[in-house]
């Protein structure tokens, strides 16, 4: 099963992403993490998008194409998988289903998590994760159940994104409703778009796919 997770920054969607990888045995694919370690690494290519990412913009198409293009083709995507953060423009959109033809691979459901502007603000500038294993916590809504303790690995050392500071996060919003909203109509038009509640807990988000997949699936078998 091969999914696609649509939302603006802060929606949720590598938070649910990690939970479907666990519960349906696919891999998660997010272009914000594979980004971020490749700036780790240093390189030039890293440097350049280290840039663009801290100015709250969006890395080139023909990068981000290469990478996704070379990951989905590995052993582990086979079983299916989640894509987290890609496509964010109609290029890459267009470039995904390209790809995915080429491979025999079709896409089963696209979907997008609903939430509203002060909630995306709220989720970034409280959002942080464990240094070792990347678990995913916030201040408010998703504290490790024992202070400074990763649920996940035992960790004790947590890290916040560079690019979760107010000046970046409006630009990322900006870029966000320009150049990624309008493809959820691409995707609607070819009647592949389901919505859920992305202002609910997330628990219940979590539900709402599951009932999603859950219903659509028992219809197809
Ligand atoms: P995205 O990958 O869409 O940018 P994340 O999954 O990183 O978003 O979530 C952003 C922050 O909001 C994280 O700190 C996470 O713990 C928290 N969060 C995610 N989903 C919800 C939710 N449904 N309700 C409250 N907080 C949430
Ligand atoms: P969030 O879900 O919180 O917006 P991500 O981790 O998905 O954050 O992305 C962080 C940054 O990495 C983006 O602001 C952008 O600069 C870059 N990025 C991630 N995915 C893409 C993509 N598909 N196309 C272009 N830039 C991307
Ligand atoms: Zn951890």
């Amino acid at each position: 099963m091969n999914l696609l997770l649509l939302g603006p920054p802060g929606a949720g969607k590598g938070t649910q992403a990690k939970r479907l990888q666990d519960n349906y045995g696919i891999v998660q694919l997010s272009t914000g993490d594979m980004l971020r370690a490749v700036v780790a690494s240093g390189s030039d290519i890293g440097e350049m998008a280290k840039e663009v990412m801290e100015a709250g913009g969006l890395v080139s198409d023909d990068l981000i194409i290469a990478m996704i293009s070379e990951r989905i083709g590995e052993d582990d995507c086979r079983k299916g998988f989640i894509l987290d953060g890609f496509p964010r423009t109609y290029t890459q959109a267009e470039a995904l289903d390209a790809m995915l033809g080429e491979k025999g691979l079709k896409l089963d459901f696209v979907l997008e998590i609903k939430v509203d502007n002060e909630a995306m603000i709220k989720r970034i500038a409280g959002r942080f994760t464990c240094a070792k294993c990347g678990a995913g916590y916030h201040d408010e809504f998703q504290r490790p159940k024992v202070e400074n303790v990763c649920d996940e690995c035992g960790g004790g050392e947590f890290t916040r994104r560079a690019d979760d500071n107010q000046e970046t996060v409006r630009e990322r919003l900006k870029a966000y409703h320009r150049q990624t909203a309008p493809i959820t109509a691409y995707f609607a038009e070819k009647g592949l778009l389901k919505s859920v509640d992305g202002m609910a807990s997330i628990d219940d988000v979590t539900k709402q796919f599951k009932d999603t997949i859950g219903a659509a699936e028992s219809v197809l078998t």
